[in-house]
């Protein structure tokens, strides 16, 4: 048997139990169906009905937003010590179940299983690095003056609304629900409407680890109504957004009457830039990785490659034989690069810029096409001899195509660079480190790789500026959102107070 067959089958496995029960919601510990019925979740590998999928809407919100604040004081209070047990069982769960998440992951998203295997462990490194965070969670600062001792502590900010997009949903989820659980926040989570499986996967995971019922509570649904009726929340204190800036825009305005705090990582159109003095080898590799992997479904993919006008014609040539050489196909199975892309809706977003980049006056270089009809398969695409002016290079297609701008000084690439309405990421290629740190400090953009692809390390802030997001995660910045900090002034002596009405 080959490793897909093997996959399908132990796949089929894994959802005969969605296919007979569907997928429910889970509110304080318990099965609820959706109060609008349910809608069915569709496989972007061949278009059938993974299975049904509670439809909830704002009154299932309102259901599991009190469950949330019924269960916060009790997790709030739960001694440092035992919060971390828990999500430390919380990662070793998910480690169990790492391949029924990422075989799920790949039917319902399709995404590679060479990179979903991956994002699934990531998933429990999350739970494990913030369990680790739990016991300093609360620390502060003694800040003294001259009549006061002052302290700063920490508090979890309360029930918190999670929401989240398809792309790779499970490591998302777990990036934004480990810190929060860490924190002693209680969670909502309403997860992409077209990945819904590894929601709840998470939530079997952490009651099976002894998270008690109602601290993590899912609802699935639709962004217009569940996902509104959340950000609106009364009893729900912040929401942690990941998905389209646009989306990121709504919710900010959802929650204004409610004053919510909000933190939101949006979409990006990063550039890649190129100089002749780089090592070229290895920004080949890398450049190929940041656009074609996980289908170009990637908010930090540099989907603009500024290479300079000196070696443009040698490294198109060979980025383009490369690109044709990647392998689209079945997402269980190992040998493939890049699957289908997420539903039809994006398909048909995906493929409007192969016309659109021939109207600009773009060429296609490679790809362009899409594959049989059976699922959302497109060929990764790369267009060259285009201007950022284009639409190819403005907007966020979020699909393996790879928009080339050739420059010519420092000074235009960085120009090119900054002017795009993004600024999540960049990636610079150079081996003249003075231009390296020059161009960095100039480059809007909230996360900088030299000589690098992305690599994630927790610690560090991540997080996007201009219409890619505001806010941090990872590290002690995740504790700034869902956390409150106060401060206590203990007069140290008998300092002169002044006196009214004497
Ligand atoms: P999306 O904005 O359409 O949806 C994301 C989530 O928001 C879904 O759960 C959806 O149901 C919900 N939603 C939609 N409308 C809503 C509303 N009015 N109120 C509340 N919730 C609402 O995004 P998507 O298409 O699922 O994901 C792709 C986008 O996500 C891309 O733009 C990508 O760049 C971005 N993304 C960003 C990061 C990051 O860290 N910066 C990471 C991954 C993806």
């Amino acid at each position: 048997m080959s490793i897909l067959t093997d996959n399908i089958a132990k796949l089929e496995g894994h959802l005969a139990r969605f296919r007979q029960t569907g997928i429910l919601n889970r509110v304080a510990g318990q099965d609820v169906p959706g109060s609008a019925g349910t809608f069915d979740s569709i496989s972007p590998v061949d278009k059938s009905v993974v299975c049904a999928v509670a439809h909830g809407t704002a009154a299932d919100i309102d259901v599991a937003a009190r469950a949330a604040k019924a269960a916060f004081p009790a997790w709030r209070d739960m001694p440092a010590l035992e919060r971390k047990k828990i999500l430390i069982r919380v990662a070793e769960g998910i480690e169990a179940r790492a391949e029924e998440i990422a075989l799920c992951e790949c039917w319902d998203t399709g995404q590679a299983w060479r990179f979903m295997s991956k994002a699934a462990l990531r998933g429990a490194e999350n739970f494990r690095f913030f369990a680790d965070q739990v016991t300093s969670a609360r620390d502060g600062k003694h800040l003294q003056s001259p009549t006061l001792m002052n302290i700063t502590t920490r508090s979890p900010i309360g029930p918190v609304g999670v929401i989240t997009p398809w792309n790779t949903p499970f490591m998302l989820s777990t990036w934004k629900i480990a810190p929060a659980l860490a924190a002693g926040c209680t969670v909502v989570h309403k997860p992409a409407e077209a990945s819904p499986l590894t929601a709840r996967l998470l939530v079997e995971i952490a009651e099976e680890a002894g998270l008690p019922p109602g601290v993590l509570n899912v609802v699935n649904g639709f962004g217009e109504d569940a996902g509104k009726a959340l950000t609106e929340h009364k009893d729900i204190k912040a929401i942690a957004f990941v998905g389209e800036s646009r989306t990121g825009s709504m919710i900010t305005k959802q929650g204004a009457d409610t004053l919510k705090r909000v933190h939101l990582e949006l979409g990006g159109k990063n550039p890649v830039i190129v100089f002749d003095d780089a090592d070229l080898e290895r920004a080949l590799d890398a450049v190929i990785f940041m656009i074609y992997s996980i289908n170009g479904e990637r908010c930090t993919s540099s989907s603009r490659l500024l290479i300079q006008d000196t070696i443009r014609e040698d490294f198109e040539a060979r980025l383009a034989a490369r690109v044709n050489n990647i392998k689209v196909g079945h997402p269980l199975d190992p040998e493939t690069e890049i699957g289908p892309l997420i539903s039809e809706e994006h398909f048909a977003k995906v493929t409007s810029y192969f016309d659109i980049a021939d109207q600009d006056g773009a060429q296609t270089a490679a790809g362009g096409v899409t594959l049989g009809d059976e699922g959302y398969f497109v060929r990764p695409t790369l267009f060259t001899g285009a201007t950022n002016q284009m639409r190819i290079a403005r907007e966020e297609i979020f699909g393996p195509v790879l928009t080339s701008i050739p420059f010519t000084t420092e000074a235009q690439a960085l120009e090119i660079a900054n002017d795009t309405d993004y600024g999540l990421t960049g990636y610079v290629w150079t081996n003249d480190l003075t231009r390296a740190l020059r161009f960095t400090d100039k480059l809007e953009a909230g996360m900088i790789w030299v000589n690098s692809e992305n690599v994630r390390h927790l610690p560090t802030p991540f997080g996007g500026v201009k219409a890619s997001g505001i806010g941090r995660d990872g590290g002690d910045w995740s504790f700034e959102f869902y956390m409150e900090q106060k401060h206590v002034g203990f007069a140290t002596g008998q300092h002169k107070i002044s006196r009214l009405g004497v």
